[in-house]
């Protein structure tokens, strides 16, 4: 690969669609397990919001790759980074410094409430640390020898033991004890429930460490945190020194209108974790923390790809391109247009839609409970119609457009949307 080369992709793909013919599943299905429950669709380009099936057939992609394509696909700037990190030095080992892992180190730091940075590679692994992290600093700093783990149910935090465990939906549980010991699961958005858990937790050697939560459960629905909520669980974890811990692997990275999603709760947490939109869609994770809880010393965590000069030289192209196209900005007003938009469709279909809800572009449409209708039936439909979208639980449809979503895109998916729900009903 030449210098050239880089300079001939800087120059936006061609947006001819990829013709050739329908796709035939069969040997894929032989080959690749079966963890997935994949939809009759075969991908094979893309180009900011839109994808193309390999027959050509073109698609508005409202769910970029689960909230992950910031930038949305073939973005010019993140092309151009990649190769040119490629290139240059694309791995080394972390018993190395690594100058672009510093670099966007520092620009996490400053843009977040946090004072230091583990690197890995998804939000599971990031949050496995955080973890690790909350157990360590309850053994060595607050003696607690049972350290416990409150979540809430319906949360979702990774498909790992751990992280299955922390994970408060026993469906993704299932088959997979013995679990990981040391987690306890409350309601979200209640108070009490945390206050009574930390309560009656608190016994002999075991005691809660830390309070591990989303600021948006997205997996779990696309619900809201409540700022009274989080303010209150800042104020319990300050008087009792229980970590205060956010997963904003889904909500992180600019997707609710705000660089991070606790910044829409009024309140800093202790120790976070990012995934997903960090990257841009090349696999980063990250698990941030203030430094009264950095208790981590050589040889107590690692992680082999973590933080490669490939990942972050992406995830730092991806954090200024936010900065320089004002891309929090086109997050508020598209997020607006979005749920002005499904609230017409709920207005319009009230007995087919009972709630819309969302920060910035991430966004849900709750069906009404009494209606047979599935948000996969809502998502097939809108797929014949040219739009993907994805479930967030049984009832409950998912819009987590690129950031750099346009006014007419997010129009032309409300149409769809709307003929997707005529179909259906
Ligand atoms: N945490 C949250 C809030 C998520 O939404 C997800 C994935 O959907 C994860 C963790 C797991 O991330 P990954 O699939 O990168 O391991």
């Amino acid at each position: 690969m030449s210098i050239d080369l880089v300079e001939n992709l800087s120059i936006p793909a061609e947006s001819a669609p990829v013709l050739g013919s329908p796709y035939d599943p069969s040997s894929f299905d032989r080959s690749v397990m079966t963890t997935y429950g994949r939809f009759p669709l075969a991908l094979e380009k893309g180009e900011g919001c839109k994808v193309w099936d390999t027959q050509g057939r073109e698609y508005l992609d409202f769910v970029a790759g689960i909230a992950t394509c910031t930038l949305g696909h073939a973005h010019s700037a993140l092309v151009e980074t990649v190769i040119r990190q490629i290139q240059t030095l694309h791995h080394v080992s972390n018993l190395y410094y690594i100058p672009v892992q510093g670099q966007l180190a520092k620009k996490l730091i400053d843009t977040s409430c946090a004072d230091r940075v583990f690197f890995c590679n998804s939000g599971a692994e990031a949050n496995e640390g955080a973890i690790k992290l909350a157990r360590k600093y309850a053994h060595t700093v607050k003696k607690i020898d049972e350290p416990i783990i409150l979540t809430a149910t319906a949360s979702f935090h990774g498909r790992t033991l751990a992280t299955i465990t922390a994970t408060g939906q026993p469906k993704y549980q299932k088959d997979f004890s013995p679990l990981v010991p040391g987690f306890h699961y409350v309601p979200y958005n209640d108070v009490k429930a945390v206050e009574t858990a930390i309560t009656e937790l608190d016994s002999g050697d075991r005691g809660v460490a830390a309070i591990l939560l989303e600021p948006l459960q997205g997996e779990g629905g696309v619900r809201p945190g409540d700022r009274a909520y989080f303010q209150r669980l800042r104020d319990i974890c300050d008087e009792t020194g229980i970590l205060l811990m956010l997963d904003e692997v889904q909500v992180g990275v600019g997707r609710t209108g705000k660089l991070w999603g606790y910044e829409n709760l009024g309140i800093e947490p202790d120790v976070f974790t990012s995934a997903k939109g960090l990257g841009g869609g090349i696999p980063i994770g990250a698990m941030l923390c203030k430094s009264f809880c950095d208790v981590f010393n050589p040889g107590d965590h690692a992680s082999t790809f973590g933080g490669n000069p490939l990942a972050c030289a992406a995830a730092l192209c991806v954090l200024e391109t936010i900065e320089r196209d004002l891309l929090l900005q086109n997050v508020v007003e598209r997020g607006e247009q979005l749920r002005a938009g499904l609230k017409a469709i709920l207005a319009k279909y009230s007995n087919i839609v009972a709630e819309v809800r969302g920060w910035g572009l991430i966004n849900g449409m709750e069906l009404a409970q009494d209606i047979p209708l599935t948000s996969s039936d809502v998502v097939k439909a809108a797929m014949n119609e040219g739009l993907l979208l994805v479930p967030a639980g049984p009832k409950v449809i998912r819009f987590v457009p690129p950031l750099i979503v346009s006014a007419f895109e997010v129009d032309t998916a409300l149409q769809a949307l709307e003929r997707a729900i005529i179909a259906v009903v």
